[in-house]
C-alpha cells in the first residue's frame, strides 16, 4: 500500500484501520455496508461481531473491540466474503491482517485457543515442509494446558478415540513423513516475516 493512499484513507480512522489497510493492502474505506460478506458467510452464526461489523468498527476506531473478538478467529478464510464483495474488498485478506496484529498486540485474544492451535500448525509446518498431525496436537495441548478438566469432562477420552479412529483410518502418522524442498518452506516463512528480501 502507497503513502498517498495511506495518507488518503489515513484521515479521520483509527490506527489499526491505516495498520490493517497496510497490511492487507485492502481499501476498508470503500466499503458501504451492504452486508453482502455477512449474509454469505459460513461462519457467522458463531461470531460475535459480524464481517461487515468488524469494517464499520474499524472505520468508526473500537480499535480494541475488533482486536479482541472472536469473529477474526472464526474466519475460516473460505473467501466467500472476498467473492460476494461489490467493492472489491478481500475481506478474508482483512481478518488474516488482524489477526497477526491482535497476537503482536498482546491484547486478550477473543478465541485463545484458535489462536495457540493456528501457531501450532505452522510451526510443524515450518519445521517440516507439511503439517505432522501427532507433533501439533502434542504441542497443542501441552501449550493449552487443561488437562485435569479436560479429564474430568470426559473430553481427553473424546479426543484418545477420535485419535485411534483416524489413527485406523490412515490418517494420523506416528512418524513424520520425509518431504522435499524443507528450505523453500522456510523461505516463505521468512518473507512473510519480511525478512530476506
Ligand atoms: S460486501 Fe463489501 S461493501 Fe458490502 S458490507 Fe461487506 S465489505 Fe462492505
Ligand atoms: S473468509 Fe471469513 S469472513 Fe469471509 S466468508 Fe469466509 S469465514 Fe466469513
Amino acid at each position: 500500500m502507497s503513502r498517498e493512499i495511506l495518507s488518503q484513507t489515513g484521515k479521520g480512522v483509527s490506527w489499526l484501520a491505516n495498520l490493517v489497510i497496510q497490511e492487507s493492502g485492502e481499501e476498508i474505506n470503500r466499503c458501504y455496508q451492504c452486508q453482502k460478506c455477512s449474509a454469505g458467510c459460513p461462519t457467522s452464526f458463531a461470531m460475535d461481531i459480524l464481517p461487515h461489523q468488524i469494517i464499520r468498527m474499524l472505520q468508526f476506531g473500537l480499535d480494541e473491540r475488533v482486536l479482541t473478538s472472536k469473529t477474526i478467529w472464526l474466519c475460516a478464510s473460505c473467501e466467500t466474503c472476498t467473492t460476494r464483495c461489490p467493492n472489491e474488498i478481500d475481506l478474508a485478506k482483512v481478518m488474516d491482517a488482524l489477526r497477526q496484529i491482535a497476537e503482536r498486540s498482546g491484547v486478550n485474544l477473543g478465541e485463545k485457543d484458535i489462536s495457540l492451535f493456528n501457531s501450532a500448525f505452522l510451526a510443524s509446518i515450518k519445521k517440516r515442509g507439511r503439517v505432522h498431525e501427532l507433533e501439533m496436537i502434542r504441542k497443542y495441548t501441552l501449550k493449552r494446558g487443561h488437562f485435569l478438566e479436560k479429564f474430568k469432562s470426559g473430553e481427553l477420552i473424546r479426543d484418545v478415540r477420535l485419535g485411534w479412529e483416524m489413527f485406523k483410518r490412515g490418517k494420523l502418522r506416528l512418524l513424520p513423513q520425509k518431504m522435499r524442498g524443507k528450505s523453500e518452506v522456510r523461505g516463505l516463512f521468512k518473507r512473510a516475516k519480511g525478512e530476506g528480501r
